[in-house]
């Protein structure tokens, strides 16, 4: 994987490891986690585990989970959430 130095908004990571995401949390579908650091796992570095390592920008050592980030929900009323 390559890390390329930047602030958030240039901010990209390559990962080695397969993403997990989407993936279904119960009715509804995940696209990425939130760490305490307040970065989506994909802005951390990859372990043995997808995006469980550091986070550079954010001066995090290692990925610890907060919440899930899911896609926006999808009405077919038009009403939104
Ligand atoms: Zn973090």
């Amino acid at each position: 994987m390559s890390y390329i130095k930047g602030d958030q908004k240039s901010f990209r990571l390559d990962h080695d490891v397969p993403s997990p995401f989407p993936r279904k949390v119960g009715d509804r579908v995940a696209v990425d986690e939130r760490c305490q650091c307040w970065a989506p796992r994909s802005h951390h570095m990859d372990t043995v585990g997808y995006g469980h390592g550091a986070c550079p920008p954010n001066e995090c050592e290692k990925f610890s989970f907060r919440s899930f980030i899911f896609e926006p929900r999808v009405t077919t009323t038009g009403q939104g959430k």
